[in-house]
């Protein structure tokens, strides 16, 4: 894998916040709310790929999806290359949309079921008007699927003809039309078996390289993001609790989550034995999460007194590891 320069982000986010409403009564007025994402902040550097991490519903998707405001941030920053995404108005964010494309996880449901593949990969090239004849267009067409590994011929089929993996291909060939810098791949393997996820996340790395691509790759399962990632985030309910290196994250975690996600992580070798960490009890609800640190109804080594009255912030521990926990900061 290269090596990331350090200097300007492409991306930057600022103390994210999503919360969605939860309404009721007959009148439909907020009940409740639902704290989806909780202060988030992080870079990303060109070329460079951030795994982020949790279980379902830590927020990671809405991260994503707020990035690029297919949802609407509650609060909180978005900058694309200098520019403010969140305070973008629909001109530039058109414009932005050029730049920041997404892949979603079930490429089945994101596909037109009644479109063929060559107008699934088409239809951005004709919005953002990027070919002047159908000769130029059907050819960029070919190139593209060719590119992600499938045939010229696909062009005329439909998606129901396709398997799991060669969907997700078409997905990734539709979002590469429009010759983006970012891609926030929002679990695009995690509905596939492992050996094609291999195949994918190596395509998705090949492109990266290629094409100076980067990504903000979401997966629930940090085996999946462990070879295609510089950084790894690693959330829990609406926060990052983690943000480091891979390898650092991987050899020498720091936070109790961290460590008990990596201790159900199977080990490939089998003389290596690592020491299982179960992790008690369910996420609680993100309506109400638990005061302080957000983990310490889970956390082995919690301190009463401190971990459910004071939040941790992210500290600094070592070369662009973060932590936020009391006792590991
Ligand atoms: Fe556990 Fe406390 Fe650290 Fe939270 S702050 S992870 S509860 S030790």
């Amino acid at each position: 894998m290269n090596q990331v320069k350090t200097g300007e982000p492409l991306l930057k986010v600022s103390k994210l916040v999503k919360q969605f409403p939860i309404r009721g009564g007959l009148l439909g007025r907020e009940v409740d709310r639902v704290h989806a994402v909780d202060g988030v902040s992080f870079d990303l550097q060109p070329g460079e790929t951030l795994g982020v991490v949790g279980e379902s519903g830590c927020g990671k998707s809405t991260t994503g999806r707020c990035i690029l405001r297919l949802i609407e941030p509650t609060s909180g920053e978005v900058w694309f290359e200098g520019k403010s995404v969140t305070a973008a108005n629909k001109t530039e964010l058109r414009a932005l949309a050029r730049d920041m494309q997404i892949i979603f996880q079930d490429p089945y449901a994101s596909l037109n079921p009644r479109m063929t593949v060559g107008a699934i990969v088409g239809e951005a090239l004709t919005i953002h008007k990027l070919t002047k004849t159908a000769q130029e267009y059907e050819d960029r067409i070919v190139h593209l699927l060719e590119t992600v590994g499938l045939a010229a011929d696909h062009m005329r089929r439909f998606p129901h003809e396709f398997s799991g993996g060669q969907r997700q291909r078409i997905g990734i060939a539709r979002a590469l039309a429009v010759a983006p810098k970012l891609i926030v791949c929002d679990e695009a393997v995690s509905a596939l078996d492992v050996s094609i996820q291999a195949q994918v996340i190596n395509l998705l790395e090949d492109l990266r390289e290629q094409f100076s691509l980067s990504y903000v790759f979401i997966a629930h399962d940090l085996s999946v993001v462990e070879h295609i990632s510089h950084r790894v985030a690693v959330m829990y309910l609406g926060r990052i609790v983690e943000i480091a290196p891979a390898k650092a994250l991987y050899t020498d975690p720091k936070h109790p989550y961290t460590e008990a996600l990596l201790s159900a992580v199977p080990i490939p070798d089998p003389s290596v034995k690592r020491q299982r960490i179960p992790l008690v009890g369910d996420v609680p609800s993100p309506i109400r999460p638990p005061p302080g640190c957000h983990f310490h109804t889970r956390c082995p080594i919690a301190k009463k007194g401190l971990c459910d009255v004071d939040k941790p912030e992210l500290e600094r521990t070592g070369e662009g590891h973060w932590v936020a926990c009391h006792l590991r900061g």
